[in-house]
């Protein structure tokens, strides 16, 4: 879409209810992040009532949790734990089954228009790189397409970072450029609280069309952007310049063995990642042998068995794990789909459960580059 042709309105903070009507009465179910247990999930909401209003996450390393925020706006928080990632890769799925007769029975896929209210800038890039995973090889993934297309993006552009968040370093927010098809800015000043809304698709401007408002002012529309500057400046976390090659020359650093201490191998970094891919397939037959199944589901780089050759596993030690994931979201993945499989969310930060802090490791490996030598260049 046109962004310099494309108009954006305003409307108050009651047209947030008018827009979950208009998705719903489009047949959109209407998902977004609510609270249980303390954390922000992903999950179907039934009106504005459902979103953590006036909440915000306490982020550290190995904890996220809610608190009570210091203003009443529905976006101050940032990430639910999980990712839209879900909603076009499901975490485990049938994808066919057979019978005697082997005649194979594909499982359709389930293409129930969603729409998430609150992608955030950094999910979004996600979204774009999970797209180019899955198509930009010879082999497209039909699923992911069909369930892609059924999505609606409505995005919400970050008025502040939790302190695990570093996705301005990584050029990905906190302020949505593409990849939406509707961008709110939630403005809340001199007693007003209001969205700034814009379209960034014509299935979105079709939407926008049918909100009440007006067209957002220079300043209301200034105000918006000087929120995600200010969002980007109060970030305590990035990513240090020169990653990739970092990590492509460090692959005997001895610091993989001081992670190894502290890293449980226990997966959550890459279930919370909104960029891992890695899946593997399961066949599972009944007990009587009249019927078979195949099933796809979520896999990780962190267990003994994905890296499993004949005979054995070619990562056995949670050192080598560790570094190749790091390594892969980091350095390869330039390589292979060119850009970095990392967006800055920092998920995987705050849901570890010993707090490795990724952006803290590879400042331990560029502090101490100079002495790891360049043994490893291009080595796996
Ligand atoms: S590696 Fe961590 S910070 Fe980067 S995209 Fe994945 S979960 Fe987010
Ligand atoms: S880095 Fe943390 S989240 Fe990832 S496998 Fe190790 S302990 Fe688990």
């Amino acid at each position: 879409m046109d962004q310099a042709a494309a108009k954006s309105i305003s409307m108050g903070a009651n047209g947030l209810e008018a827009l979950i009507s208009v998705l719903e009465a489009d047949g959109y179910d209407v998902w977004g992040a609510r609270e249980r247990d303390g954390a922000l999930v992903l999950g179907p909401i039934a009106s504005i009532d459902d979103l953590p209003r006036g909440r915000i996450e306490q982020a550290e390393g190995g904890s996220v949790r809610l608190v009570e925020g210091p203003r009443d706006a529905f976006f101050d928080h940032t990430l639910p734990m999980q990712s839209a990632k879900r909603l076009v890769y499901p975490a485990e799925e049938r994808l066919f089954v057979t019978g005697e007769d082997l005649l194979i029975e594909e499982t359709p896929v389930e293409t129930r228009p969603i729409a998430v209210i609150g992608v955030r800038p950094c999910d979004l890039a996600a979204m774009e790189t999970l797209t180019t995973v899955f198509e930009s090889g010879p082999f497209r993934d039909t699923r992911f397409r069909q369930r892609r297309e059924a999505l609606l993006l409505i995005a919400v552009n970050c008025m502040r970072p939790a302190s695990t968040c570093f996705c301005a370093s990584m050029n990905t927010g906190p302020r949505a450029e593409a990849g939406f098809d509707l961008a709110l800015d939630e403005l809340l000043e001199d007693g007003r609280h209001l969205f700034v809304v814009s379209a960034g698709s014509a299935r979105g401007q079709e939407i926008l069309d049918r909100l009440d408002g007006e067209a957002a002012s220079k300043e209301d529309l200034q105000a918006a952007r000087d929120g995600s500057r200010a969002c980007a400046e109060a970030q305590t976390r990035r990513m240090a310049e020169g990653a990739e090659q970092l990590l492509k020359r460090s692959y005997d650093h001895p610091h993989w063995a001081e992670v190894a201490e502290r890293c449980l191998s226990c997966t959550n970094c890459t279930m919370v990642c909104p960029t891992c891919f890695c899946g593997t397939v399961e066949d599972r037959s009944s007990l009587d042998g009249s019927e078979a199944e195949r099933w796809r589901r979520w896999d990780s780089c962190f267990t003994l068995d994905f890296s499993y050759l004949h005979g054995g596993s070619v990562r056995k030690e949670t050192a080598s794990r560790y570094r190749q994931w790091i390594t892969h979201k980091l350095a390869h993945w330039h390589d292979q789909f060119g850009s970095s499989g990392c967006v800055g969310c920092g998920r995987c930060i705050g849901w570890c459960p010993v707090g490795i802090d990724l952006t803290a490791e590879v400042a331990a490996l560029a502090a101490n580059d100079s002495s790891s030598g360049q043994q490893g260049e291009e080595r796996r």
